[in-house]
């Protein structure tokens, strides 16, 4: 375990994947001492691998997001990790969950026109939430709510167009075959990470900033905070001063539910394909989705969010499967319930050091992504997803805000070297 230093220039508080940006900016630039305070007995926050089942499970962040313009990109493959380049199918196969070929046109044609009434409507004075452009009544609106509960984590009344159309998105996405969270282990490697060092209070008020952590005291020059929002605004952290700014700005980007139950599956499914995804209803907004072998292995990884995900999270693992069991056997018939048992399943909102999956902005709030991301009196930095202007919500605008604060705290640093 790293030892816990009593004094450093920069200190980072989290080893998620904006902890690991920043820390590797630092400890690479080779001029500051560095140590990252992690509450939690492992470094990678809300990228997480496990492989209950011998091959790997990413609880958290699975997808490299805009992949082709994604650093963590040509990373992974410079370290060794094998990409997996097949495109997911989200939301674009409905005529497998009983949808005919027409109905799927539809519904695509649905979601393109959506996409453009929220780009027309984020340009009007007033902001508002993802809500206001449902046609009323209309007929793909509940898949609409459960496509939003995966991707914000949140149902559309409570998430602002403003800030949803920010969020740049190539339309490339890929996978590690290895596991996300196996590549930020490996990118936390050499790194002076003290685990089990949750921070209770950033005193800076005096020239050196005290952080009191579960394992003492460090003082620094330079902090860089890196936690999600849902510790910021519930002040797991305290702030001596107080920083009233950063509170609102984390209240009003709070982080959405989403969970996954990972299920292992005997045997071929005759007729389907493999690597394929599933919408378990498309009437219903209390759904899951599907991916059904994914990278060939005997699995289905199943995926949920919003107020559902919370009211499940509360029920438990078995809750959770019992739902899925029923979905998939409704879609690919009653034989595969005895191939199937739970391997694994996640409680991100229970989870006392993150609270919640990531983030989204509620209706009005929108700017509070640059409040939070603003550095106060050149000694704090904050850094993490929910700070990035347009790759909110992601494992690379993490990583990315990160390296932006450690280069901010090192150009801070800069005139008074020599002196400490
Ligand atoms: C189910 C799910 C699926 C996702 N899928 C994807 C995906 O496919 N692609 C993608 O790009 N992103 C995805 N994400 C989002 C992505 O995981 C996050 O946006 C990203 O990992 C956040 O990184 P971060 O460094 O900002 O925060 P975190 O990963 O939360 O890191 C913050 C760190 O701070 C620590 N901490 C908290 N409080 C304290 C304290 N008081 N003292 C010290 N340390 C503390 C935490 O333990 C944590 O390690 C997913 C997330 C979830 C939950």
């Amino acid at each position: 375990m790293t030892d816990l230093p009593s004094d450093v220039d920069v200190a980072v508080i989290g080893a998620g994947a904006a902890g690991i940006g920043a820390a590797r900016r630092l400890w690479e630039a080779g001029t500051v001492s560095i140590v990252v305070l992690e509450a939690r007995e492992r470094v990678g926050g809300r990228v997480h691998t496990i492989a209950p089942a011998g091959f790997p499970l990413d609880r958290g962040a699975e997808w490299l997001h805009s992949a082709d313009r994604n650093p963590l990109s040509p990373i992974a493959q410079h370290l060794g990790f094998s990409v997996h380049r097949r495109p997911p199918e989200w939301t674009t196969r409905l005529r497998r969950s009983g949808e005919t070929v027409e109905a799927e046109d539809e519904w695509i044609a649905l979601r393109e026109a959506q996409r453009l009434a929220r780009r027309r409507v984020a340009t009007e004075a007033e902001d508002g939430p993802l809500a206001m452009v449902l046609e009323p009544g209309g007929r793909w609106n509940e898949l609409l709510e459960a496509t939003s509960s995966w991707a914000n984590g949140a149902e559309l009344d409570r998430v602002s167009i403003r800030d949803y159309v920010r969020y740049e998105d190539s339309g490339t996405n890929w996978r590690l075959r290895e596991g996300y969270g196996r590549l930020f282990e490996r990118l936390a490697e050499g790194l002076p990470v003290a685990q089990e060092a949750a921070v209770s209070q950033v005193d800076h008020c005096g020239d050196a900033i005290r952080l009191d952590t579960a394992r003492g005291t460090v003082t620094a020059s330079r902090v860089i905070v890196t936690v999600p929002t849902s510790i910021i605004a519930c002040e797991v952290i305290r702030f001596n001063p107080p920083l009233p700014d950063k509170l609102a700005a984390a209240a009003g980007l709070p982080l959405g539910v989403d969970d996954k139950l990972f299920i292992s599956l005997e045997g071929p499914l005759p007729d389907v394909e493999h690597d394929i995804y599933l919408v378990g209803s498309t009437t219903s907004r209390e759904t899951m989705s599907y991916q059904v072998r994914p990278l060939d292995r005997p699995a289905i990884y199943c995926f949920f969010g919003g107020r559902f995900a919370a009211a499940l999270e509360r029920e438990g693992q078995e809750a959770m499967f019992s739902f899925a069991a029923d979905e998939l056997a409704r879609l690919l018939g009653s034989a595969i319930r005895k191939r199937m048992a739970p391997l694994a399943s996640t409680a991100w909102l229970q989870d006392p050091w993150s609270r919640g999956s990531y983030s989204f902005a509620l209706p009005g709030h929108a700017d509070d992504r640059a409040v939070l991301a603003a550095p106060v009196d050149d000694r704090v930095f904050f850094a993490g997803e929910a700070c990035s202007p347009n790759f909110f919500s992601t494992a690379h605008g993490a990583w990315l805000s990160g390296i932006s604060a450690a280069e901010a705290a090192l150009a801070s640093l800069r005139p008074a070297a020599g002196n400490r």
